[in-house]
């Protein structure tokens, strides 16, 4: 798709909208914009950019010997006679525009370090089970008491560590903090940034991975022989409880390769899940810290393929929203996702009108029937002072003033709230006789 000439890329437009058209039963004459987002189908142009950059991304970070890698990386003369510059300007520029031009990129990782039949056998234990099992929406104290217990338990271990990782959004300036302690005595805190786009998975690993990096280096005299990592991450445990073997992105390869050093050295590791934000004063502090560390310079950290991926899809998403925003649609609708219909309990003609009149395109208003030359005068047939249009109908019209007080609360409620909320617009329109 990202390749191919302009007139199929035309072809392949009009198909789209064909079967946008079709899902949501919008007339033929409603605007592209509208339609696309109705139908919740991103606009065929910035949806090729996104795929082809994400391809792009792909390729950068395979093997060398990749054979669309040299064509990435070569610097080309201008094809001045081209308008179209080819998938590959295509993709690294959609990448710059999303801001992952100059960021290093993690390697993908083809094949795990550490072969099936070798595993940590008894060095490394992986629980999340807790004493007592609390939920998240039980009250804090109780979820200390219960994470409290849980770690009283558990055999005395020579360094205790919390890891906590950190991402706005969960998708951008990663940070990752871990606190060590050697008996109750705090040793070291360790501030990692975990990538300017990133995912909290990859901050909470990020996390393990400085601070198992941190205790083989101060290894120098007699290894621990007990070491225990706190982390709150049910979803890094989980990935790493699959195994050395089983790791496929480079970072968790890593801290498995880390956890069997230590095992090498006579260590034995044990990862423990605590509940988070439960007051637990290690898991409290390496959250502290992981804050810090997402203000640190992230620059060099390298960006693994699924969060540059993630990345471009927001950016995707971004785009479609700014092409949106000056279309009379998103002034009467906003321009995110529609709520959806369909899953309101709502029938398929009920779903058709709703759409209909949230892009103003509907036969129910006299004023688009005479625009389409259905109808000979465009005035509301109900109160005959204005044209029936999208705006007479849901706020201005006087005859119908009732039935908006009994729905909407208001006379005249605001018109994106009122096509906002498709239930009671389908309400108004059973009232008015219209379905
Ligand atoms: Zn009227």
């Amino acid at each position: 798709m990202s390749g191919v000439a302009p007139t199929t890329l035309e072809q392949l437009e009009v198909a789209q909208r064909q079967a946008c058209r079709i899902i949501t039963g919008c007339l033929r004459s409603t605007p592209a914009p509208a339609l696309e987002r109705e139908a919740d189908v991103m606009p065929f142009a910035i949806r090729r950019r996104q795929l082809t950059a994400a391809a792009t991304q792909r390729h950068l970070r395979d093997l060398p010997g990749d054979p669309l890698q040299p064509v990435l990386t070569a610097t080309r003369p201008r094809q001045r006679l081209h308008r179209d510059r080819g998938w590959a300007d295509t993709g690294l520029s959609t990448s710059s525009d999303a801001g992952l031009g100059d960021l290093p990129r993690e390697p993908v990782l083809v094949v795990p370090r550490t072969p099936p039949w070798e595993s940590a056998a008894g060095g490394v234990t992986i629980s999340s089970a807790v004493a007592r099992p609390t939920k998240r929406t039980d009250p804090p104290d109780k979820r200390l008491e219960a994470a409290q217990e849980t770690l009283a338990g558990l055999p005395p271990a020579d360094y205790t560590v919390f890891t906590d990782g950190s991402a706005t959004d969960g998708v951008e300036n990663g940070g990752a903090g871990a606190v060590v302690f050697r008996g109750a005595a705090e040793l070291e805190r360790i501030r990692t940034p975990a990538g300017r786009w990133t995912s909290s998975y990859r901050a909470e690993l990020t996390a393990l991975d400085s601070a198992l990096a941190s205790l083989l280096r101060g290894a120098e005299g007699p290894a621990p022989r007990e070491v225990r990592i706190c982390t709150d991450s049910q979803s890094a445990l989980r990935r790493l409880a699959e195994g050395p073997a089983a790791q496929t992105d480079v970072l968790a390869d890593r801290v498995w390769q880390r956890l069997l050093d230590l095992a090498d050295r006579g260590t034995h590791t044990s990862l423990q899940w605590v509940p988070g934000h439960a007051g637990l004063p290690g898991n409290e502090l390496a959250d502290e810290i992981a804050r810090e560390a997402a203000n640190l310079e992230q620059h060099d950290v390298p960006i693994d393929l699924p969060s540059a991926k993630a990345r471009l899809r927001r950016h995707a998403h971004r785009e479609w929203e700014q092409r949106l925003q000056p279309t009379r649609y998103a002034l009467q609708n906003g321009v995110r996702r529609p709520p959806t219909a369909e899953r309101l309990g709502l029938s398929r003609r009920e779903c058709v009108e709703v759409a209909r009149l949230r892009t103003g395109h509907s036969l129910m208003l006299r004023e688009y029937r005479h625009r389409i030359g259905l109808e000979d005068d465009p005035t509301c047939p109900e109160c005959g002072l204005e044209d029936e249009t999208l705006t007479h109908l849901l706020t201005d019209c006087p005859a119908r003033a009732d039935a908006r007080r009994r729905i909407f609360g208001e006379d005249e409620p605001e018109i994106k709230e009122a096509l906002g909320d498709p239930t009671k617009l389908v309400e108004l329109l059973r009232r008015l006789g219209r379905l």
